[in-house]
């Protein structure tokens, strides 16, 4: 993906589609409406995946907790969706058994679990060895021997997949950019344009890094700005009816040895709030809280009650590991878009997706989850289509390959790890070094590896300057934060290796934009900041 191609297209072409917000719900519309040959624009006024979408609990999963709610569909459907996905990107969406300890007097008793993870395996059409499983008290505890176990009764043992939000929302941006839609980082959504019957037909764009202004002309317009959705139905005058509640959650991350879970696991917290606590690579990540939130939604930002919520919840269920708000070594938080609805509490409050119509013929979509974002945007393009009178292809996602997801099946991806560590033993030096990269860039991960052999560094570094030359080269990445934060997760999963690289990341940075000493001063300003932040309370 190229900026400079991208802001030429922005500024000389009009589009059928114009989709405002870079998240998991609008690149997913984009992919959609482009593949049914629609000719699409995408803005997003921060980097892709800066919202919601790179601050999620990263798991693909149908939402076990929804049954509690009596969501059957949704249930239903972002269960049978989880196969889709893995199917699609099997590199970034990896199975993941969770255990489920059953405690006495907790929220579900044995038989009930039993019976909810049955009726959860059937909705999302779960099969063979995945089924679940229940675990009398001993298996409970030989699996997962950190558990607590005086009041411990038993497990439930089921299937889900884990996944890197960020680096799902750059391939299905890259897969749409493939199929020939423009988008764009760093270009914000201002104002609305409307024709002479009050419809809207364009909007005022605003090039963040520049300053420039660009009008820009499309026959529909989509409103996928997750927690800002009300803000752009607010410059509609179309904010009337439900509205977007705003619930911050916050996940904390330790090192692996501080909380060694054997898997996820996912327990009842004693205010009848659940915890995951999700093992990865070097880390182990814990979370998440449901509160109400008002303020700022660039970064909504952890406090200490938040991190003491999570802390006492893991060390309660883990006597042995007592962790200290001093264990943590990164944290994130993100708000989830939730549809209003008044009498219920934050965690009653339901997780569907709500498209909102307006009379200008703005199409605003909001709430969902990562999990069914192909759905939500069929349903979405379904809308467009209708209102453009568009004539088009059916959506064809289900089966639309990904970039960088070559795979035929899972055991594919698992065979270029191995074959990837064998070949590369000076470049990846232990095993998760070798997931990490094809975690990350899928099929792309070899040419990596070969230009990284070229560069006259030590080992770790070319690694770090190959990686990073591709991610200048394919995925828009305009600033450091972009590179450690999304497109790679190093400020959450690996902090610790950041003071290791940056100065061989900034100077590839510099070298490819041409950035004088005071830009580099700014971006590496910037990176610290962000370093402190997810370290401050
Ligand atoms: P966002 O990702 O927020 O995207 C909206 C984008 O619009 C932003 O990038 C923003 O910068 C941009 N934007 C705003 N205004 C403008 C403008 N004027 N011009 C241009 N761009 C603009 N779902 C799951 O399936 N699995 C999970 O494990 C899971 N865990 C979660 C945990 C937490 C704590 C939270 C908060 C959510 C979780 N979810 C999960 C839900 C999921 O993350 C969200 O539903 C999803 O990411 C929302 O994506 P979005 O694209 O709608 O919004």
């Amino acid at each position: 993906m190229n900026r400079e191609v991208a802001l030429s297209r922005l500024k000389s072409e009009d589009f059928d589609l114009l989709v405002i917000g870079g998240g998991i719900t609008g690149v997913g519309v984009a992919i959609d409406a482009q593949t049914r040959g629609l000719k699409v624009a995408l803005v997003e006024k921060n980097d892709f995946a800066s919202g919601t979408s790179s601050r999620s609990t990263k798991l693909i999963h149908g939402g076990l907790r929804y049954l509690k709610q009596f969501e059957f569909k949704l249930v239903n459907e972002v269960g049978r969706e989880r196969a889709i996905v893995h199917k699609l990107a099997p590199h970034l969406v990896h199975p993941d058994k969770m255990l489920l300890p059953l405690i006495k007097d907790g929220n579900y008793g044995y038989l009930l679990t039993s019976m909810g993870l049955s009726v959860y395996d059937i909705l999302a059409g779960v099969e063979g060895n995945d089924k679940r499983k229940m675990l009398d008290k001993n298996e409970a505890s030989s699996m997962e021997p950190l558990l607590r176990t005086e009041d411990l009764e038993g497990a439930g043992f089921y299937a889900e997949y884990r996944t890197d939000d960020a680096r799902l929302v750059m391939t299905l941006a890259k897969t749409a950019w493939r199929e020939g839609a423009v988008l764009c980082n760093h270009i914000e959504a201002k104002e609305f344009h409307y024709n002479d019957n009050q419809k809207v037909c364009g909007v005022q764009l605003r090039d963040v890094k520049s300053g420039e202004e660009i009008s820009l002309s499309a026959k529909q317009i989509v409103n996928a700005t997750g927690p800002w959705v009300d803000l752009l139905r607010d410059k509609d005058h179309s904010k009337k009816g439900k509205q977007l509640f705003l619930s911050k959650g916050v996940h904390l991350v330790v090192r692996h040895e501080r909380l060694p879970v054997k898997q996820t696991v996912y327990f009842d917290n004693t205010d009848g709030r659940m915890i995951f606590a999700i093992p990865r690579g070097r880390i182990t990540y814990i979370g998440t809280t449901d509160t109400p939130y008002e303020g700022g939604k660039e970064e909504p930002g952890t406090t200490k009650a938040d991190v003491d919520y999570i802390l006492e919840a893991v060390n309660q269920m883990f006597p042995s590991v007592k962790l200290q708000a001093e264990d943590v070594e990164s944290s994130w938080s993100g708000l989830r878009p939730l549809i209003h609805e008044e009498g219920k509490s934050v965690s009653e409050m339901s997780r569907k997706d709500e498209i909102f119509d307006s009379p200008s013929g703005l199409i605003s979509i909001a709430g969902g989850k990562l999990t069914g974002y192909r759905k939500m945007a069929e349903r979405v393009v379904d809308r467009v289509v209708q209102q453009g009178a568009f004539k088009t292809k059916a959506s064809s996602t289900a089966t639309q390959e990904l970039e960088d997801a070559a795979f035929a099946s899972y055991a594919e991806v698992q065979a270029l790890v191995d074959r990837l560590f064998t070949e590369y033993p000076k470049l990846l030096p232990d095993f998760k070094s070798a997931e990490y990269l094809v975690h990350n860039y899928g099929s792309a991960s070899e040419s990596i590896l070969q230009a990284a052999q070229k560069i006259e560094l030590p080992a770790e570094l070319a690694l770090a300057a190959a990686e990073v030359d591709h991610c200048l080269q394919n995925e828009m990445t305009l600033d450091l934060l972009d590179f450690f934060e999304r497109r790679t997760g190093r400020l959450y999963f690996d902090i610790l290796s950041i003071p290791r690289i940056r100065q061989v990341v900034s100077m590839v940075f510099a070298k490819f934009y041409g950035w004088t000493a005071a830009e580099i001063e700014t971006q590496e300003a910037r990176l610290d900041e962000a370093i402190d932040r997810v370290k401050a309370w």
